[in-house]
């Protein structure tokens, strides 16, 4: 007797409750392991956007009002129910984006980074203050909330970055709408019952599901004040470009393509278990992903691929119910069969593969959208494989003639997110931190994603606006300084009237 699965239709979060789409458009959730359908996701129509913007924007003021210390209060609760409900997160997040237990565990841990860091929001916002800098004048700049400010997610990390889109948000007082990704909507709304539960007043923190019009509502509606985004290139561009338009403060993350320059003197057993985890965990869906191995010297290239092949072949790739699983599906049939059809063309293109994901059974076989590890050989910047990022193990090797060179190939390309070099060599490990324009450097370090109290954001189109990710600069982004100048005159004063620019002399 087949099983037959009982397909969940999700709801937004809107004023402090689920509630049902209105709209009769719905998009269908995978279990990529499986490839079944496991929920329908309601797509809001532009009437619900404009009316969950509204109860936002009802429920702002008294949220901006409230004590910095009593906010601080409900995201510490919050942050203890995050680890509470830890197991509970995993088994969603491994559900409905295909990670490992292992690996959903790491993304909850980093974004509960994001949430430690908005409980010290008060000393994030602090001002400034002059004395007596005129006539019995005081001045002092302060930073207030924006109002309703609203988060654009990816799938493949369902929690971690809107936790760090928003939990800072949250605490310096603003009304959040996250609208996560409709691949991976089931995480999201579990959190919304989490703020709640934490005493979050209704309206502060909303999740509203959909697509691009939902999107598109968001950044043209003047009571939203900034957008965060992260996703991909081309979209964090069009996001940028629509939210400028429309007068609003945006940052936007896009894509990366991320290097790792192995130098002569590393040690290649080393950058080898460093490269395999950095390059294929989470199926190579993850903005930090290390796409492509640059070893300097055909030396180099030759020993390392020696000890990748065996270490690459005895990868396991598999769902998320197997504990000796290395990596599991990517997130759609449509992701699996690009990812495979990028391989075919670097192969017309003239690379070689040097082990092939295309070949396993389970990529034949299950209906789960399992693509193997792959590394390919003899890439060349001007082939697809080189220029594109590829969200899926397919990962390439650039043999470069000098650390010279490399800098220059890294620093020509269009992304600039993560980049990292192996080396025992601090001079050369100096001239690359130096010269390289990416925005996250690792010396030795195979992901270079700063901790949640630092800045995050690559450079060029791996991010749009100047805003980051995680990290105090989020209290900037989400807050406009105030500057006031004040003066309480004694009652005998009369200053009596002047005409002359004020020039603070007297
Ligand atoms: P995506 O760009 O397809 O979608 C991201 C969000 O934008 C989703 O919520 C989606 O609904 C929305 N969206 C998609 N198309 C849109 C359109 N035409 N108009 C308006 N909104 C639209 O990205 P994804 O596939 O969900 O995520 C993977 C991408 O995100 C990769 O490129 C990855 O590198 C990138 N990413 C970047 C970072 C970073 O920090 N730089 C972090 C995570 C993921």
């Amino acid at each position: 007797m087949t099983e037959t699965i009982k397909i969940k239709e999700l709801s937004h979060f809107i004023g402090g409750e689920m509630i049902a789409g209105q709209n009769g458009r719905f998009s269908d959730v995978f279990n990529p392991s499986s490839g079944e359908v496991i929920a329908k996701v309601p797509l809001a129509s532009i009437e619900e956007v404009k009316g969950a913007i509204d109860k936002a924007k009802a429920a702002f003021p008294a949220w901006r009002d409230l004590s910095v210390a009593r906010r601080a209060d409900i995201v510490i609760k919050f942050r203890n129910l995050l680890t509470e409900n830890m197991d509970a997160l995993i088994d969603l997040i491994c559900t409905e984006s295909g990670k490992t237990a292992e690996d959903a565990k790491g993304e909850i841990t980093r974004g509960i980074e994001s949430v430690d860091l908005a409980i010290g929001a008060p000393h994030l916002v602090k001002g400034e203050y002059s004395v007596n800098v005129g006539g019995q004048i005081n001045v002092y700049s302060a930073k207030y909330p924006l109002g309703v400010v609203a988060a654009i997610s990816p799938f493949n990390f369902p929690i971690m970055v809107p936790l760090a889109q928003t939990s800072m948000a949250i605490a310096v007082g603003n009304a959040v709408i996250l609208k996560a990704s409709e691949r991976v909507p089931m995480t999201a709304l579990f959190v919304s019952e989490l703020w709640k539960k934490a005493g979050l007043p209704d309206g502060i923190w909303t999740v509203i599901n959909g697509d691009k019009d939902a999107v598109n509502e968001l950044l043209r509606n003047p009571e939203v004040q900034a957008i965060s985004f992260v996703g991909s290139t081309p979209v964090a561009q069009y996001i940028y470009e629509t939210g400028a338009k429309y007068g609003k403060r945006v940052t936007a993350l896009g894509g990366g393509k991320n290097n790792m320059v192995v130098m002569p003197d590393a040690d290649l057993e080393q950058v080898a278990n460093s490269f395999i985890g950095a390059a294929y965990g989470a199926a190579s869906q993850r903005c930090m992903a290390i796409s492509t191995l640059m070893p300097v010297g055909e030396e180099t290239a030759d020993r390392l691929i020696m000890i990748l092949k065996e270490k690459i072949n005895a990868l396991k790739v598999g769902a998320y119910t197997d504990e000796e699983v290395d990596f599991g599906p990517v997130i759609s049939q449509q992701s699996k069969e690009s990812v495979i059809a990028a391989i075919d063309k670097s192969v017309e293109e003239g690379a070689t593969v040097v082990c092939d994901g295309r070949e396993l059974e389970i990529v034949k076989e299950s209906n789960g959208f399992f693509v193997g590890p792959t590394l390919i050989d003899h890439v060349k910047p001007g082939m697809d494989i080189y220029e594109q990022e590829v969200f899926g193990p397919a990962r390439n090797i650039v043999r470069v003639p000098s650390l010279e060179e490399a800098i220059k190939l890294i620093n020509e390309h269009e992304l600039g997110n993560g980049v990292t070099i192996f080396t025992n060599d601090g001079a050369a490990a100096r001239k690359f931190t130096t010269e390289i324009d990416v925005g996250m450097v690792g010396v030795n370090v195979p992901i270079p994603i700063p901790v949640g109290y630092h800045n995050f954001a690559g450079f060029k189109g791996s991010r749009f606006g100047e805003g980051h990710m995680f990290g105090p600069d989020q209290a900037r982004f989400f807050t406009k300084t105030k500057t006031v100048s004040e003066r309480w005159l004694t009652s005998s004063a009369n200053t009596g009237s002047t005409f002359a620019f004020p020039s603070n002399n007297d």
